[in-house]
């Protein structure tokens, strides 16, 4: 077994030195804000890591480090052996002896200074989420597929990484999991910050896992890739399901457009499947694209509602609700009047929107629940098994499956197409011009469009 010691470097341009057996799950731990995560100390770039054969070696070497001086940690970033021994390690204090050639320890040059973590980005500019380096067959199919959690973590890694071979990688992995695939339930749950999202997804999560279920819960938050922080990222959330063996819990990706982070967490969400998770859920905040994003990789979508958003109709936006296969008003604990009367509102709502319920097909319900009192649990697994059952049975919920199949590939044919169209040499050329012509109302959007087509398609 292989022991890293590691220095990721922090918003406040501190040094952060630990040690680990495993990078992938510790990289995903400070990412997650597990370790070494204060308001203002946030590790976020790992800056050099080095192998050492016993966990007492590496410990040792993280407790040399720490000692170090500033200059000393950069000479060691830098690989800079010379300036190391230049800057005083002495008797009192030596290098191990393996560390004390030259070149340092056996690690490839590309892991030393690469490999930044995407924890935050207070460095302006610089790119973020690539993730460390993955080694090559690191992500085994019959350790995924066995359910390993350390196979699962590097398979997400190795899914979220920006480098084209790791995504030839990913992309070899996802095809060998696919036929281990799609026997979940893919359930999707939205609702603004502090409906209880995270308090119910507990819950059910206990709940079902008690029923015999593996749950695996991916979050897709939006807020994080926009400032860096996290709605979704409270430390606290979920605690006891979070650290359940039946459980797994996967953060938002911090980066990417919208797009991009949902692209992840589809793949993610094959990689769990094939690990035997029955029971998918991507939660979401009820904030901008991101309810519609869920919606279109799930079998089912959950709105969430506070009791007194029925009061004012204004907070049912009609968008949303029609993607609502099932509507919750939850803390009907807090004032059961309430929520009776937003039950009430938001199925009348519901009706204006869709058609009536009847048991042959399924319409929209709603339920009250008490996430925290974990009432109401019960009565909403047995809609959503009823859900699926009729779903089924008509053939919709393969259907809605294709589509959203299909949906995802033309995804990414048209963001590849875009992102090649942008970088291709003759239409940057071009488009300057071209932007102030349409600007200036000289030349029509549309007639600009297709001379830049032109340009892409003759070359
Ligand atoms: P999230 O932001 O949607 O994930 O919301 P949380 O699950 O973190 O819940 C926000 C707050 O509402 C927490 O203080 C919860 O304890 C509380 N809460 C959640 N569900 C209920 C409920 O059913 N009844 C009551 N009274 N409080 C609840």
């Amino acid at each position: 077994m292989v022991f890293h010691t590691y220095l990721l470097r922090c918003a406040d341009g501190w040094y952060y030195c630990g040690h680990t057996d495993d990078m992938a799950v510790r990289l995903q731990a400070h990412e997650d804000g597990e370790i070494g995560y204060t308001a203002t100390r946030r590790p976020f770039e790992l800056v050099w890591a080095g192998e050492f054969e016993s966990r007492a070696e590496a410990l040792a070497f993280e407790l040399k480090v720490k000692g170090w001086s500033r200059a000393k940690k950069e000479a060691l970033i830098a690989g800079d052996w010379k300036a190391i021994q230049r800057l005083a390690w002495g008797t009192r204090n030596p290098l191990p002896p393996h560390l004390r050639e030259e070149t340092g320890p056996s690690i490839p040059q590309d892991e030393r200074n690469g490999g930044r973590v995407g924890l935050g980005d207070e460095e302006v500019g610089r790119e973020k989420t690539v993730r460390p380096e993955v080694s090559k067959g690191s992500a085994h199919l019959k350790d995924i597929l066995a359910n390993n959690r350390r196979a699962l973590a590097k398979a997400v890694t190795l899914i979220e990484s920006t480098r084209a071979d790791h995504r030839a990688q990913a992309d070899a992995l996802l095809n060998a999991l696919l036929p281990h695939t799609g026997q979940a339930l893919r359930l999707g749950i939205s609702g603004v910050p502090g409906v209880g999202k995270s308090t119910f997804i507990e819950a059910l999560g206990l709940a079902l896992i008690h029923k015999g279920h593996r749950v695996a819960v991916l979050t897709i938050d939006p807020s994080s890739s926009i400032s860096g922080g996290s709605i979704l990222g409270d430390k606290t959330r979920m605690e006891r399901l979070s650290t359940h063996e039946h459980a797994y819990i996967r953060p938002s990706p911090s980066s990417g457009t919208l797009g991009g982070v949902a692209e992840k967490t589809r793949e993610a969400m094959l990689v769990f499947e094939a690990a035997g998770y029955s029971i998918v859920i991507v939660e979401t905040v009820g904030v901008g694209q991101s309810e519609i994003t869920v919606a279109s990789m799930t079998d089912l979508f959950v709105l969430m509602q506070l009791p007194n958003a029925g009061d004012d109709l204004q907070a049912i936006k009609r968008g949303v609700m029609e993607l609502a296969d099932l509507v919750l008003i939850n803390k009907a604990d807090i004032d059961p009047d309430a929520a009776t009367r937003a039950e009430a509102q938001v199925t009348s709502a519901l009706r204006l929107f869709g058609e009536h319920p009847s048991d042959e097909r399924w319409s929209p319900r709603v339920l009250q629940l008490s996430a925290l009192k974990v009432q109401g649990i019960e009565a909403f697994w047995s809609n959503v098994e009823r859900f699926v059952q009729l779903r089924r049975a008509s053939g919709e919920f393969d259907a809605r499956r294709q589509k959203q199949g299909m949906a995802w590939m033309w995804d990414i044919i048209q963001s590849t197409l875009q992102a090649d169209f942008k970088r291709h040499p003759a239409v940057r050329e071009a488009l300057p011009d071209i932007v102030r012509s349409v600007n200036g109302a000289r030349v029509a959007p549309s007639s600009a469009a297709r001379t830049l087509l032109q340009l892409f398609t003759r070359s």
